[in-house]
């Protein structure tokens, strides 16, 4: 009693936004986001300055690591799987229905996030030689989570066909209403047409329509098609587009842009199991045809092969010269967008993605970068010369 710190009655919200209204002038407002899944998209798009002087290009950047629900373009699409599962009946908030998926790592993280959001269970499958922050992240984020042996997609034990059979298994189960439902982000057409509809269009916008070259690997190629077809479908499916597909090593889309074919050894096809031998990048590079690079395949010009080497290289020079941290797949395309603003007239203005954050990559990415002697920086202040580009 007699205190002045003494607790007046809580304020109702009605109560807040009068004494809000009262005390400031009411500004025009931009709608407030509805839960996490509204800070989905409408991402920045910036120039990296290092990589444009070193060019003579513009190479912009579309941050997708800054999509506010698990951080990265897989945001856009597990949101879309998930829109499009509702309307068809597959899901249904709050019935215990459980989304399963086959991925490694992003596209769990966000389909695990949205189900929570919106009142689902998650089951993940992934390979067990991905980075072990993004399988503690699912846990966290309470998916179940299955790691899976690597093996080839012809087996039944490959991880995206194990969700697929997780999923009939839920659905088939005795005594159970609830659902199972398989988002299937390699072959769903909700995947590509996720870009097309949010991702394309924001780069149009952002650029004023002005963009000479677009430049991003492929993990499902939902990315790569969507945006070239919303691109290319804008400018009258001219040539005036360049659209460059960045590969990592092992990966088979490379030949199949620049030859036509699909692998350099076809006696691989099936076998290998990439993530562990060829690569250390996570999260791009195919061996087989998607429905999603499907979508938009005929609308990629060029390729470029990128080796694990240049990407150690290119991380590093992003965090020395430009503060910019980021994972894997991320640096193979910065080189690639490097590689192709050579080819093109100076002045040209070349997009690219930067998919994830390097704060999912410390165990293994960025450990290889320290390894590789990187860690101390470089003296070398020519970027084409330090990625071998001459
Ligand atoms: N970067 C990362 C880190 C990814 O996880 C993925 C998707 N697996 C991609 C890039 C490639 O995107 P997309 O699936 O649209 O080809």
């Amino acid at each position: 009693p007699g205190s002045t710190y003494l607790a007046a009655a809580p304020l109702s919200l009605e109560d807040h936004s009068k004494s809000a209204r009262n005390s400031r002038s009411s500004l025009p407002a931009p709608p407030i986001p509805e839960g996490i899944e509204g800070c989905i998209g409408n991402t920045p798009l910036f120039k990296i300055r290092s990589l444009s002087e070193a060019t003579g290009c513009l190479i912009l950047a579309k941050a997708e690591f800054l999509n506010g629900a698990g951080n990265s373009p897989k945001d856009r699409v597990a949101l879309n799987m998930i829109k499009m599962a509702e309307e068809e009946g597959l899901l249904t908030p709050g019935q215990g229905d459980t989304i399963y998926e086959g991925t490694v790592g992003s596209t769990g993280i966000s389909l695990a996030t949205l189900a929570r959001a919106k009142g689902y269970k998650a089951y993940i499958c992934m390979p067990n030689d991905q980075s072990t922050e993004k399988s503690d992240l699912l846990t966290h984020l309470g998916a179940t989570v299955e790691r899976v042996t690597p093996a080839p997609i012809t087996s039944t034990e490959h991880f995206v066909n194990l969700a697929r059979t997780r999923a009939k298994e839920h659905t088939n189960s005795s005594g159970t209403s609830s659902k199972g439902f398989f988002a299937d982000q390699f072959e769903s057409g909700a995947n590509y047409k996720a870009h097309l509809q949010t991702t394309g269009p924001e780069i149009w916008q952002q650029t004023g329509g002005h963009v000479d070259a677009f430049v991003a690997g492929a993990g499902t190629g939902g990315t790569i098609s969507g945006v070239a077809l919303y691109l290319k479908q804008n400018m009258g499916m001219s040539n005036e587009l360049k659209v460059v597909l960045a590969d990592p090593e092992g990966s088979g889309l490379y030949n199949k842009v620049k030859n036509g074919v699909m692998f350099s050894n076809t006696e691989r096809e099936g076998t290998r199991r990439r993530q562990q031998v060829d690569t250390i990048v996570e999260g791009i590079g195919l061996n087989r045809l998607t429905e999603n690079f499907e979508a938009g395949r005929e609308l990629i010009d060029d390729a470029v092969k990128v080796t694990d080497i240049q990407a150690f290289k290119m991380a590093r020079w992003l965090v020395e010269k430009d503060g910019i941290f980021v994972g894997s797949s991320s640096a193979v395309n910065c080189v690639a967008a490097v590689a192709t603003a050579l080819q093109m007239p100076k002045g040209s203005r070349v997009v690219t993605i930067l998919c994830d954050s390097g704060t999912r990559h410390l165990s293994k990415f960025w450990k290889k970068v320290g390894e590789a002697g990187l860690e101390e920086g470089h003296d070398q202040d020519d970027l084409i010369e330090l990625l071998s580009l001459k």
